[in-house]
Order: structure tokens, then sequence, then C-alpha cells
């Protein structure tokens, strides 16, 4: 008999979620507003801290769609977005009518290079064709050098969204990924830090923004008895129930982010005996990741390679994914202008993400770790 799959990356429900679930159900609150949505929002808010004000809604995609909405983005303009990411990150400017332009990543923290930002940035308001925002991405886990690309939006005025799908529990500089820029998003995806089955939110620096993304997320409905429209809106709220799904998940949050921690130690204990491997690390002590996802890269010495780990995985039914293909070499972007050097397509090329998920138990790291120890020391 096969051993049971281990996953990339599955959801961890902590034992208090049902409670609130149920709630929603004794009160009738099924509906995309109510007190678990409410809740929710507060505890995120608490959470982050610096009067962050977080709005839910139902995909981290859809929280970026009306960040860029509140961002004036519209039909014609170009956004500057970080290439290496998911289609998530991207999808909503041409939702929008517009155009992202992408930007490469540098090394340190595989995020947006602020070099080849402020190149793309001048470079394009030479063609009079100043962006109207920059999107940038804390992939993995990993925070972008996001006071260098905070500094460079303000010094051009352009609006930055961070997006933080990836990122919550992570820190830069002691400060919280989620509460850089002038809009932060979360996913709560089934695969993320934590889950609400589907789910994202916007985070907002006033009430007044917050309002208006409320406003925007429930059909952007005018102030009048009747159904009266003066703005075109989205049907984006969070439901009520898996709201309540969330909030049983603010309470484990911390201990999600220990054992995806934890992970990474134990992959770095792993990899310090295996030359050709390198484990994707915090640069330096600025930089503190919920490490989501453990990566690694491979240079290439002995003809090894990710495909190769990842079929042998396979047959141990241990999963694991590439990096994330840039979007820069998607078909669907393959005519968008790109800024860069081809630094995310050579990590695409060389890179893998391994089982990451804070329910790993030990006997299944035993299992990861005998099945990586029997490819390095038979190839
Ligand atoms: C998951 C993710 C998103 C999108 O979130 P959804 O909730 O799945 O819509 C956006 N950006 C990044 C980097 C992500 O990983």
């Amino acid at each position: 008999m096969k051993a049971s799959k281990i996953w990339l990356s599955s959801p961890h429900m902590g034992g208090t979620e049902q409670k609130y679930v149920t709630k929603a159900f004794e009160e009738n609150w099924i509906a995309p507003l109510g007190p678990n949505v409410t809740g929710f929002e507060n505890d995120l808010e608490h959470y982050l801290g610096r009067d962050s004000q977080v709005a839910c809604v139902s995909s981290g995609t859809g929280a970026i769609h009306i960040a860029l909405d509140m961002a004036g983005v519209s039909a014609g303009d170009t956004v500057l977005c970080q290439s290496f990411t998911f289609c998530g990150s991207a999808n909503p400017i041409t939702y929008l009518g517009a155009k992202p332009i992408f930007i490469d990543s540098e090394l340190e923290t595989w995020n947006m290079s602020p070099e080849y930002l402020k190149a793309a940035i001048e470079k394009e308001i030479q063609k009079s064709k100043k962006p109207k925002a920059v999107l940038a991405v804390h992939l993995y886990g990993m925070p972008a050098k996001i006071d260098q690309i905070e500094q460079i939006c303000k010094e051009y005025d352009i609006v930055l969204i961070e997006d933080a799908a990836e990122a919550l529990g992570s820190e830069y500089k002691g400060r919280k990924c989620g509460t850089f820029g002038d809009f932060s998003i979360l996913s709560f995806n089934g695969n993320k830090i934590i889950t609400t089955s589907g789910g994202g939110a916007l985070v907002c620096r006033t009430k007044e923004a917050k309002a208006e993304a409320i406003f925007l997320a429930t059909q952007a409905r005018d102030n009048a008895p009747h159904y009266q429209h003066s703005r075109i809106g989205y049907n984006y709220r969070m439901s009520n129930v898996v709201a309540g799904i969330g909030r049983g998940q603010m309470e484990v949050l911390e201990d999600h982010v220990s054992a995806r921690r934890a992970n990474h130690t134990f992959y770095k204990k792993i990899f310090e005996k295996v030359e050709e491997v390198t484990l994707f690390e915090e640069p330096s002590t600025d930089f503190y990741s919920n490490h989501w996802l453990s990566c690694i890269t491979f240079d290439d010495k002995k003809m090894l390679n990710c495909e190769k780990l990842r079929n042998f995985l396979l047959d141990f039914n241990i999963e694991s994914r590439p990096l994330w293909k840039p979007m820069h070499l998607q078909p669907v972007y393959e005519s968008n202008d790109y800024y860069g050097n081809g630094e995310a397509a050579a990590l695409f090329n060389k890179g893998l993400c391994l089982p990451s998920g804070s329910n790993l138990g030990s006997e299944e790291k035993n299992r990861i770790k005998e099945a990586l120890y029997s490819f390095f020391e038979n190839n």
C-alpha cells in the first residue's frame, strides 16, 4: 500500500473554526455580512496594528481588483507589476483594461528589484506614459525590499499596492507585511498561511478608504431606498459563514508561522550537507519570513535538476512544485513590456518548492528526509 500523500501546503484547522460557523447558522447570518465578517476584520486590524483598516472580500484577487480601482487605474493605463508571482497579482490589472508592465526580481529576496523599478518608471515617464500604480509582492513569505520600493513610489508619486497574499506573519525591519504602501492585500485561499477555504482582504490606511472598499465590494449602492448606482461596483464581499473559519484561524496564526519556520529549519539541516542545493533564506535580520513555502535552487553541476527531484519525490507520494513561472513568460502576457535581466526566469528554471504545511507531522518529515537523502546519495 502506498503511503498517504504529503501535500505542498494543505489547509490546517485549529479546532475552534466550527464554533464560529455554527454560530452563523444559529443566528441565521448566512449572508455576505454579519458578526463573523466584522469580527474577522477586527482580529486582522488588531493583529496588523498601525491603525490598519481591513475590508474582507471573497478572494485576494478581488482585493487587488478593488485596490487598483481605488488607485484610479482605468482602461489604457499601465501598472508596474512584479513578474515573479502568481497570476492573481497581475490579472486584475487586465480586468480594468489597463496593461501590466513586468519588473524583474533581485536575487536576495526574489522580489521586485528597486533598480529595475526605478529604471522602468523613468523610461515610461520619458514616453509620456507615467504608470498609475506599482504592485509589489512578498513571494513565498519573504519580505521584498519594501522600504526602497516605497521610497521610489513616493519620489515619483505613484500608488503602491502591497501583495501580501503569501506573507501574513512576515515582517520587514520589525514592521508587519500587510502594512506597507497605500493598500495591502491578503489571501485566505486553501493553501495560504491561514485559510477560509477561499477569501481575501484589502488593508486600507484610513476609515474612509475602508468604507469605499466595502461600498465597491457590495455593488456600489448609493444611499437611497431604491437600488441606485452612480459607479460600477463588484460583488466581492466575504460570506459570514467563511469569515467564521477566519476567526478560528486567527487563533492559530502564530502557531502556523512557527510551524512553517520550523519546517525551514528542518530543511536547512538537510541541505547543509548537500553541496549542489541552496535553500532560500532571509538575506539579513531585517527580513523575517513566515516561510510560507520552503524553496531550494539547484546549481546544476551533477546534471541534477528540479524535474528529476520532483518526479523522484512523487514516487514517494510527496508533492513538490516548480517556482512560479514569471508573468512575462506566460503565453497570455508574452507581448507585454518587461524591465529586467532574466533573474526571475533563471530562478524558475532551477528552483523547487518543498512540502511546507504547518500540519506536517514528524512521521511525514521523516519520510521527506529519507526521500531527499536517498535522492542525493544515489545521484
Ligand atoms: C494566492 C495569491 C494571490 C491571489 O489570492 P486568491 O485569494 O487566490 O485570489 C495573489 N497574489 C499572490 C502572490 C498569491 O500567492
